[in-house]
Order: C-alpha cells, then sequence, then structure tokens
C-alpha cells in the first residue's frame, strides 16, 4: 500500500470516527472481534475488555497465520509476488509444521483437470450443493500445476515421476477408482517416499531462502482480526508475542492457514459427534482460525466432516497415538460384542454401508482382543517389540489367563465376551463370519490362552471444516460475500464435504495457499 493510501486510512479514523465506533465496541467485544477505534496519531482509548485497538505496533504488506504447507505455499508465492510477508506461527520454533509435518506427504495432481475435476465432483457425492463448480475448477486447474510448482521449489522431477518407491510411473492413488475421472488422480510425492517430511521440507527450506521478504514469528498465536467496522475490511491481526499482545497491520489482508480443530475437544465433541480423538499429527491446531473467522461473521462449511476415523492406542504420557489395524483377533465394544468385519478395507477411515461411503464406527472404548498365538507372531502395532514382549511388561497390552480374566481387567460382561468368543471361534473353524462376513485368512481364531487386550480409541488424519471459501481464496461472509481482504487456505476450510482421496488435504493446501498469495500479494 502506497503511504498516500495509508495517510488516507488514518485519517478516516479520525478522534470522531473513535468516539463513533466506542459504542460498537460494546457488541465487538462480546464477539471477541477488534475492531480498529483509534490510530497513530490519537488518543489511546480506554480500552474495551483488551479489545479495542490503540495502537499499530507492526506493519506489514500480508499476514499469514499459521506454517503448515497452506501458511508456507501462501508466503512463498506472496513474497514471489513482491509483498513482503510476516508470517505467524503458534509453535515454538522446531515444533511447527501442523499435520504437514507428520502427513504422509502425498500431494494431489493431475495429467487432465477436466478428468480431476469430474473425480472430485463426483467424490462430494450426496454434498455437491454445498461446494460449487468454481471452487472445483479451481482445484483442479491449480492440481494440474502443482508437479511444475514442485520443481520450481527445487523437487526432482524424475523423482516425482517415478511414484511411490521408485515404481517408474507416476502414482495414480485412487481410493473411489469406480467413480469418472478416478484415472487421473495422481498423488506427488517429493521423496518417493510416504511420512519422511519431505514435503513439508522443501516448503520450509523454500520459506528460509526469501528471508529478506518473509519474516517468521513462532511461539505467536494469532488471536483476533482487526476489522475496520464500516467496510467489515480486515486490517490487521493481533498477536500473542512474549507474552504481549500486539497489533500488527496487515496492509494488504490476511490469510487464514492455521488448520482444523483436531486438538479442540470441544469443537470435535460438537462437530464430529465423537467426544474424543486422540492427537496423530498436530499439536497445536486448536480451530484458532475457525474462531477468529466467525468473529468477523465468516460463513462456515464442512464442519461435519473429517479424513479419518481410524483406530489409534494412545501410549501414556505420549503426545501422538500410535493407529493400529486391528485385524488379528477381533474387536468388541463396551458390550462386549463385535460390530464390523475387522478386516474390512477401508477408505481413509470409510467403509461402504448401503452402498454410501462413512465413517467407520468407533465404540467408546474399543478393545482389540488376541490370543497368545497371535501376539506370539505380531507386532499389535508396527513399532511395537517382538512377540509385544515389552509392551506386555508395561501394561499397554493387557494380559489375562482366562476369559473371565479379560473381561474383569477391561471391565466387560465376562459371560457376553466368551460368547462373543465362541462364536468366533466358531466362525473361523467353518470358515465364514456369518454375523459380518469376515473371510479367508483373516479368520484367526482367539481361542489360545492367555488372552490380551489393548484399549482402542478413534483418531483422525484431520478436520476438513471452517471458513468457507470461494475459488480466489477469499473468505465469505454469512450472505456469501468475501470479506475484503481476508483469506484462507488448507483445512481452515477445506472444500471436501464428504468423501476424501489421499493427497487431497496437501493438493489443496498447495493450491489455494497460491492462490491466495497471489491475490493478497496483488491488492492496493
Ligand atoms: C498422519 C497424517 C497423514 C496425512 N497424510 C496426508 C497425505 O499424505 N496427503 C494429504 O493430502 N493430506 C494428508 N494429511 C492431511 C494433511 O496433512 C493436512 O490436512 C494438511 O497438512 C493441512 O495443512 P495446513 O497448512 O492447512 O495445516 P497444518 O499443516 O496443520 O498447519 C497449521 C499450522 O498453523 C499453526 N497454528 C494453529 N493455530 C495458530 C494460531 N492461532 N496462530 C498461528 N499459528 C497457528 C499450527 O501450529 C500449524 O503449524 C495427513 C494428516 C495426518 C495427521
Amino acid at each position: 500500500m502506497s503511504d498516500t493510501k495509508k495517510e488516507r486510512e488514518n485519517k478516516r479514523f479520525s478522534r470522531r470516527d473513535f468516539i463513533r465506533n466506542t459504542g460498537l465496541l460494546a457488541g465487538s467485544a462480546a464477539l471477541g472481534a477488534t475492531f480498529l477505534t483509534g490510530c497513530n496519531s490519537e488518543p489511546a482509548s480506554a480500552g474495551n475488555n483488551g479489545t479495542a485497538l490503540q495502537s499499530w505496533d507492526h506493519e506489514t504488506d500480508v499476514v499469514v497465520i499459521g506454517f503448515g504447507a497452506g501458511g508456507a505455499a501462501t508466503a512463498i508465492t506472496a513474497a514471489d509476488a513482491g509483498a513482503k510477508v510476516l508470517l505467524i506461527e503458534k509453535a515454538a520454533k522446531g515444533e511447527e509444521g501442523g499435520n504437514t509435518k507428520y502427513s504422509g506427504q502425498g500431494i494431489m495432481g493431475t495429467d487432465n483437470a477436466d478428468e480431476l475435476f469430474k473425480y472430485v465432483k463426483a467424490m462430494s457425492g450426496l454434498f455437491t450443493h454445498t461446494i460449487s463448480d468454481e471452487i472445483i475448477r479451481a482445484f483442479a486447474d491449480g492440481a494440474k500445476e502443482n508437479r511444475e510448482w514442485l520443481i520450481s521449489l527445487g523437487a526432482n522431477a524424475d523423482v516425482l515421476d517415478e511414484g511411490m518407491g521408485g515404481s517408474g510411473k507416476p502414482w495414480i492413488w485412487n481410493e473411489y477408482p469406480e467413480l469418472p475421472g478416478s484415472d487421473h488422480c495422481i498423488c506427488w510425492l517429493v521423496s518417493g517416499k510416504n511420512f519422511d517430511g519431505a514435503f513439508y521440507q522443501l516448503l520450509h527450506d523454500n520459506v528460509e531462502k526469501r528471508a529478506d521478504k518473509i519474516e517468521v514469528w513462532y511461539d505467536s498465536p494469532g488471536s483476533h482480526l482487526i476489522q475496520d467496522p464500516e467496510t467489515r475490511a480486515i486490517l490487521g491481526v493481533q498477536v500473542v508475542k512474549s507474552g504481549k499482545v500486539l497489533n500488527v497491520r496487515a496492509n494488504n489482508g490476511v490469510v487464514l492457514a492455521c488448520g482444523g480443530f483436531e486438538n479442540n475437544e470441544e469443537m470435535l465433541a460438537n462437530f464430529t459427534q465423537q467426544p474424543y480423538f486422540y492427537p496423530y499429527g498436530a499439536l497445536y491446531n486448536t480451530g484458532d482460525g475457525i474462531k477468529m473467522a466467525q468473529e468477523v461473521k465468516a460463513k462456515l462449511w464442512h464442519m461435519s466432516n473429517c479424513a479419518g476415523w481410524l483406530w489409534g492406542f494412545m501410549p501414556p504420557d505420549a503426545k501422538r497415538c500410535k493407529t493400529v489395524t486391528p485385524q488379528k483377533g477381533i474387536m468388541v465394544g463396551p458390550n462386549a460384542r463385535r460390530f464390523m468385519n475387522e478386516a474390512q478395507t477401508n477408505r481413509h477411515g470409510r467403509i461402504n454401508f448401503g452402498g454410501r461411503w462413512v465413517n467407520m464406527p468407533v465404540p467408546l472404548p474399543t478393545w482389540y482382543i488376541v490370543d497368545s498365538t497371535q501376539v506370539a507372531a505380531n507386532k499389535l502395532v508396527s513399532s511395537f517389540s517382538a512377540g509385544n514382549a515389552e509392551e506386555i511388561a508395561k501394561g499397554w497390552i493387557i494380559k489375562a489367563d482366562t476369559v473371565e480374566e479379560l473381561a474383569k481387567a477391561c471391565e466387560l460382561d465376562a459371560k457376553t465376551l466368551q460368547e462373543t468368543l465362541d462364536e468366533w471361534n466358531a466362525s473361523c473353524t467353518q470358515g465364514a463370519d456369518a454375523l459380518f462376513g469376515r473371510s479367508g485368512a483373516s479368520l484367526l481364531p482367539v481361542a489360545t490362552a492367555p488372552y490380551y487386550a489393548m484399549k482402542l480409541g478413534p483418531t483422525m488424519y484431520n478436520t476438513q471444516g471452517g471458513p468457507e471459501r470461494n475459488s480466489k481464496a477469499e473468505v465469505l461472509d454469512l450472505d456469501g460475500n468475501p470479506i475484503p481482504h481476508l483469506y484462507s487456505c488448507g483445512e481452515c476450510g477445506a472444500m471436501w464435504p464428504d468423501m476424501y482421496n489421499g493427497g487431497g488435504n496437501l493438493g489443496e493446501a498447495a493450491v489455494f495457499g497460491r492462490i491466495a498469495g497471489k491475490n493478497i500479494a496483488a491488492l492496493q
């Protein structure tokens, strides 16, 4: 923004405006939004529950909130377009990266944007009315550019094209192969491997390379947006840095890239019908961007959709759970009964139920029960010790000589558990699971004492809900109009309303990060 324009804006917020706006502040305090009530040249206001802005503490062109894939893609793009960027991150240095750092690193792309458009539209299933063709189009077109963009950041083109584990061709990861366009859903891997942090490292390196244009503040959560009460334009953001609340002016605007609400139990309970989830990736994604957006009356979408659900085991004192594929025995709920085919394949946590792909059921708690034969032969979690000996010794896996003792330790009804095991073992002998259709080699009896049980709970990859954005990455208000100078990307209001294909979230963070970065840098 030119000095002249800034001066003009400052003049607009004269002492008269300050007095007039004090009335608005009573309402704004209740909402938590922060309205501009004074300016550098004006006397400080008396404050209003800490939300009345008295002066600017810092100024930049673009503030990006959150240093995951979305925030990094935005910051890099805006900086390359000439903007001065402040990237604020809630976590301490070394802890940044949210879900992106812990993710499988697969990034959705395509060789044919029209076909990917069809596939993504088909995946929105019964929810197509919640997502416009325009936004799917913007995503599909952007996804086609993901490969070149990765190469421009320094990714090796040969490694990308050799696909998963150097298979020799790009990895087509189509979890819904029956849907139109699925053959063109490519998943790019920067290192040819999953879960090694390579994509996040590439982004991080590129942010650091632009240190002259991108300033990063760690340990600095964004807390409230600062909004012009008349035009509703976003002028900046309040940031908590070293225990102080700083008013940061963003001349071009603010980008919400601070992830979802995987770490906010209250939001999880209210929006997902599951009282808790074990943390899997991010630890700081407490829905702050959603709250900030609500304060300025943004419209929310896709709040109940998640990528997951999965089974997790939470070791005591651990920060993150370990995911479990409980197929070496059976699972029972608190009623001591089985509830699904444990070996059923799922698509990002969804199973086919009456022709519709829905989240797997997760009774709380779920007990994974196996016998001594399977415990000796298999690690119940891939990172466990041989024969699970250490985990049994630590009490992570409960051991009991009889079914009755096991039931007691798990607070299950012993008679019902015995019936469940008898029924299951008979199914294994007969070679058919009459209840849920589990079959073949997965029919593993739970018949040889001692018996073992592991307590499982739900975990997930990520939430999808948040403020609705349009194809320009602008955040929309309750009437569907863009809130001036407010953008978003990534899983803070992701575009996925229903079925989901792996790579989609990182692909989207990359595409809408670039769109947000380009558009916000171009604002005057
Ligand atoms: C185990 C796992 C595997 C996955 N694998 C894949 C995969 O292979 N492909 C795929 O597409 N998706 C995958 N996902 C999902 C994907 O990782 C996320 O959806 C994606 O990384 C979201 O990127 P983001 O930038 O929006 O958010 P994040 O990467 O979560 O980053 C958000 C950042 O914002 C910060 N933050 C939060 N609040 C504030 C605040 N108030 N102020 C400042 N900063 C704040 C957080 O600390 C964090 O650094 C996986 C997820 C998990 C957990």
